[in-house]
C-alpha cells in the first residue's frame, strides 16, 4: 500500500524459515527522487527500540542543500549485525546508488564495516570522529583531548593535519596510539578522505532523527511505520516551506558562509598567474587558485564545493560570478526540488482496495 500511495517507494520484508519477522526495508518515493539533488554523502546509523519487539531501528540520511538531515530510508532489523546491515544496504543500494564519488558515514561498529565493504565497494566508508572520540577516551581522559582530536580531523590540508597531528601526539601519545591502531587517516580526517565529505564528519544528524523517535521506539512495528511517515510529511511540508520562502541564489547557510568568508577576502591580495589561475596572498600565506577546475590549495575550495576566501577574492578579479562557481547543491533551486514532492499516509487497512 505505501507503493501505491507513493510512486516509487521501495518496501521489502524479510522473514526467516518460520515465518518469523527479521527486517524490514522503507524507503518513500519522495525522498528516493529529492535525493537526486543532493551531495552524495549519507550517514547510517542503527538505534534500540523499546517496545514489544526488540528489534533495532535502521536509519540512513543524507544531507539537503541548507545542512539539514534528510532522511533517505529506514530499516527494523532483530539485531545489528553483518547479516542484518547487508540486507539493510542491498536494500539501500536502489535508493543510493554505489557511485564512484560516494560517501558513507558511520560508526565503527564491526557489523557495518564489513556489510559496506561487500555491498558499497566502490564508495568510501568513512567513521564519525564523535563515536570514534568517544571510544579514544577509554585510552586517554586528559583534559582537551576529544576537543583538539575532534579539531584536527577537520583540518582540510595534509601538510597542516601531519603538523597537527604531531604536536597532538606529543601531547596525548596514549590516545595517538589508540587511534593508530584502531583506524587508518582516511576514515577519519577530512584531509585524507580520498573522497569529497563535505562538512559531514559525525553521524550526530541522523541520530537527532532517531532522538526525535524516542516516543515512537516504543510502538509496534505498524504503528511505527506511520508514525514514520507523518515525520517525513511534516519534515518535508517545513522545509518545503523554507526552501520556497527563500529569495537568495543559494540556501540560507551557505550565503551565511559565503558572507564570512567575503570579509577575510577583503584585503588579500590577488595575482593573475594564468588563464583563470591566481596567486591570492594575505598576511605572509599564499594560496594558488583555479577558478575553471574550482580548485584552491587550501582545499577548502575543493572539498566544501564552496569558494574559499581565496577564489572570492580571485573572482572579484577575474569578475566571475561567485553564483557560477559554488556547486549547484547549495542552490535554493535544489533545496527546492528536494521537498517539492509529498509524502501520502497509508489508509487504514479497511480502506484497502480487495486482493485478487
Ligand atoms: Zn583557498
Amino acid at each position: 500500500m505505501v507503493e501505491q500511495m507513493n510512486p516509487g517507494s521501495i518496501t521489502d520484508i524479510f522473514v526467516d524459515e518460520e515465518n518469523r519477522f527479521k527486517y524490514m526495508f522503507l524507503a518513500f518515493g519522495a525522498c528516493v527522487r529529492g535525493y537526486r539533488s543532493m551531495r552524495k554523502v549519507v550517514s547510517i546509523d542503527g538505534t534500540w527500540l523499546k517496545g514489544k519487539y526488540n528489534g533495532v531501528l535502521l536509519v540512513a540520511s543524507a544531507q539537503d542543500g541548507n545542512y539539514h538531515q534528510y532522511p533517505l530510508a529506514w530499516g527494523v532489523v532483530d539485531v545489528e549485525c553483518t547479516s542484518s546491515w547487508s540486507w539493510f544496504l542491498t536494500k539501500l543500494l536502489e535508493v543510493v546508488p554505489d557511485e564512484d564519488e560516494f560517501v558513507i558515514i558511520s560508526d565503527r561498529h564491526q557489523g557495518i564495516i564489513n556489510a559496506v565493504s561487500t555491498v558499497y565497494r566502490n564508495a568510501h566508508h568513512g567513521h564519525c570522529t564523535w563515536h570514534f572520540s568517544q571510544n579514544m577516551k577509554t585510552r586517554c581522559k586528559k583534559k582537551g583531548a576529544t576537543e583538539m582530536f575532534l579539531h584536527i580531523a577537520k583540518i582540510y590540508k595534509t601538510f597542516e593535519f601531519d603538523i597537527a597531528y604531531n604536536e597532538f601526539r606529543n601531547r596525548y601519545p596514549e590516545a595517538a596510539q589508540y587511534l593508530d591502531e584502531r583506524d587508518s587517516l582516511d576514515r577519519w580526517t577530512r584531509a585524507y578522505c580520498p573522497k569529497t565529505r563535505y562538512n559531514i564528519m559525525t553521524t550526530n544528524g541522523v541520530e537527532s532523527i532517531n532522538a526525535r523517535l524516542l516516543e515512537e521506539r516504543k510502538l509496534s512495528i505498524i504503528a511505527l511505520l506511520d508514525s514514520l511517515q507523518r515525520l517525513t510529511s511534516s519534515w518535508f511540508a517545513r522545509y518545503r516551506h523554507a526552501s520556497i520562502a527563500s529569495n537568495t541564489n543559494l540556501t540560507p547557510t551557505i550565503e551565511g558562509i559565503l558572507r564570512s568568508r567575503f570579509t577575510d577576502a577583503q584585503g588579500m591580495q590577488v595575482f593573475e598567474l594564468g588563464r583563470m589561475e591566481f596567486d591570492v596572498r594575505s598576511r605572509g600565506h599564499s594560496a594558488i587558485v583555479d577558478l575553471e577546475s574550482k580548485r584552491c590549495t587550501c582545499r577548502v575550495f575543493d572539498i566544501d564545493r564552496i569558494p574559499c576566501a581565496h577564489a572570492i577574492a580571485a573572482s572579484w578579479l577575474a569578475n566571475i560570478d561567485l553564483y557560477d562557481i559554488c556547486s549547484q547543491y547549495y542552490s535554493t533551486m535544489s533545496w527546492c526540488m528536494a521537498y517539492s514532492e509529498t509524502v501520502y499516509p497509508v489508509p487504514e487497512e479497511n480502506e484497502w482496495p480487495p486482493q485478487h
